[in-house]
């Protein structure tokens, strides 16, 4: 599982201390394992592909499937989808000089998969994340209108057959271009059904179910393990939390919605959509937030408690939590000392705060 940094865009954007944009991500939904039947494949050949300049091996199973459009024309058939995707590799070899054709397939509104780079290489698509995905592209431009069900089926198909070809991990991520880097990449139309679509993940016990939004509760914790301020100290942090909460407490996920580091990070656990195991008899009707750290004697510093802020706005505005929602720490709603003392002073006094 690949764990970013949530943002978030506030629009009210002067309240917020940071400029924040919202990745939404996608989170450990039930999958059915289904033995695949993979969607119909056009091969290079067959399509007409140019030889590429060179190959990189990608390494799989790979953790995760991109999703992208191509912001050109639609096509429909073997011979307009075909021509369409020539003149993508065309652009992508000449025009930007990569040594192939960018993504690893293409899905034309015919039904047809179309390979691009294939399973086992690299493709250039999602820049710091190419080594560690698929890039799979819909043949079109997807801001305002989706794609049809056929080209929709045969990615879905696409994202089955490379589980069980063994080139995607079956605890699989799945995210829109938008969710690594800054663009606008699938289109509006496409991510809004995308980000609706099960990522993998170990099988949940069917209480991993979605959260009823817009929650009424923020409920605030510590992890009381270590604080980190940096990416990659909290990275390390978050995921032993999670090996901890999956392995040791045997839960479906980690337990918090997000953790929040003194990086000034946001760290996505069960996310917006997931009922968290954060606090008993409130997880479904609250987010849990965990601060990143053991604050008995100090404070988490300005930049987690602006984050965390931020955080809250971010919820609000994008319609998680309700405008007139209740701030409270673990200690009030269950037996603990979590989070500990001088945290727990700090956002008593914060607003909406109720003990
Ligand atoms: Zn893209
Ligand atoms: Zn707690």
């Amino acid at each position: 599982m690949e764990w970013d940094p949530i943002q978030c865009h506030s629009p009210n954007a002067g309240l917020s201390p940071s400029p924040w944009k919202l990745l939404i991500l996608f989170w450990i939904v039930h999958l059915a394992s289904v033995t695949a039947s993979c969607p119909t494949i056009v091969s290079r050949s067959q399509w007409g592909a140019r030889s590429p300049k060179s190959r990189t091996p990608l390494k799989t199973p790979v953790p995760l499937v991109i999703i992208h459009h191509t912001e050109g024309n639609l096509c429909s058939s073997l011979a307009s989808c075909s021509k369409e995707v020539k003149g993508i590799q065309n652009y992508h070899l000449d025009k930007r000089g990569w040594a192939d054709i960018g993504y690893n397939f293409l899905i034309g509104e015919d039904g047809r998969v179309y390979e691009g780079r294939g399973w086992r290489t690299m493709g250039s698509h999602a820049r710091k994340v190419n080594r560690i995905s698929l890039g799979f592209s819909f043949l079109g431009s997807f801001s305002s209108t989706a794609p049809n069900a056929a080209a929709l089926n045969a990615a879905k198909k696409l994202i089955q057959c490379a589980i069980s070809r063994g080139y995607l991990s079956r605890s699989y991520t799945l995210k829109g271009h938008r969710n690594v880097m800054p663009t606008s990449c699938p289109g509006n139309a496409l991510y809004a059904i995308i980000r609706m679509w099960p990522s993998g993940g170990p099988d949940p016990p069917s209480k991993n179910v979605s959260l009823a939004i817009p929650v009424k509760y923020i409920i605030l914790h510590h992890t009381s393990g270590n604080r980190c301020n940096s990416k990659d100290a909290c990275l390390q942090r978050v995921k032993h939390i999670q090996k901890y909460h999956m392995g040791k407490k045997g839960w479906p996920d980690i337990g918090y919605n997000f953790l929040i580091g003194e990086d000034g990070r946001v760290y996505e656990g069960r996310g917006w959509h997931t009922i968290g195991t954060h606090t008993k008899g409130w997880n479904e009707k609250s987010l849990g937030f965990s601060f990143l750290g053991t604050f008995f004697y100090r404070a988490p510093n300005a930049t987690a408690l602006n984050a965390a802020e931020s955080l809250i706005q971010c919820a609000i505005s994008e319609g998680y939590l309700s405008r007139r929602y209740t701030l409270k720490g673990h200690r009030r709603v269950s037996k603990t000392d979590c989070p500990w003392n001088v945290l727990y002073k700090t956002i008593s006094k914060w607003p909406k705060f109720k003990s």
